[in-house]
């Protein structure tokens, strides 16, 4: 089961959807205790972390951009469209369940690879993106949103056009 805390202004009757769809098309399982803490930004960008509390729960932490500002009548979301923004934020979710997908597997005694150096003497560490776990959820992330766009994720466009219209609203209610 998953324990929401959200400290946005973006109501979790919008976001839950996009955490919902996506643990189920990364494949976790959502009858363990996972959490999930939502707080938002103050830039443009999104940001995803994923913790494991061994034995307690595995826990996603997803910062949401700063709330769109109008420009001269225009939405500005920091070089993106609020379609663009809310594809990356489900993306960015999908990749931290990824995560947790790991954690799950570890939980049940299966071996994953996890490497944060290349070489523990010199401890000169591996560029991020080239850890292992780091290619794992970006695999299934991906593979999440090709079922996405294949049409096996349910209610996938109507819960990213309720983030759009929501961002949008928002930022012609700041004008
Ligand atoms: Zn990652």
């Amino acid at each position: 089961m998953i324990e929401y805390t959200n400290k946005t202004k973006c109501p979790l009757s919008i976001l839950r959807p996009l955490f919902e769809q996506t643990a189920e098309a990364v494949g976790i399982d959502t009858t363990l205790p996972l959490r999930v803490k939502i707080t938002q930004g103050r830039t443009g960008s999104i940001k995803g972390f994923a913790l494991r509390r061994v034995e307690i729960w595995d826990e996603i932490r997803i910062t949401l951009p700063s709330n769109p500002v109008l420009y001269n009548g225009k939405v500005r979301l920091f070089r993106s469209s609020p379609l663009d923004l809310a594809i990356s934020l489900w993306r960015v979710i999908a990749h931290e369940w990824g995560h947790v997908l790991d954690y799950q597997a570890l939980a049940r005694g299966e071996k994953r690879e996890f490497t944060y150096y290349r070489d523990l003497s010199s401890r000169r560490a591996i560029r991020h993106d080239d850890r292992p776990q780091e290619q794992r959820a970006n695999s299934y992330a991906k593979d999440a949103e090709w079922q996405a766009y294949s049409g096996k994720v349910p209610c996938f466009k109507s819960a990213i056009a309720e983030l759009v219209e929501w961002w949008e609203q928002t930022a012609r209610g700041r004008s």
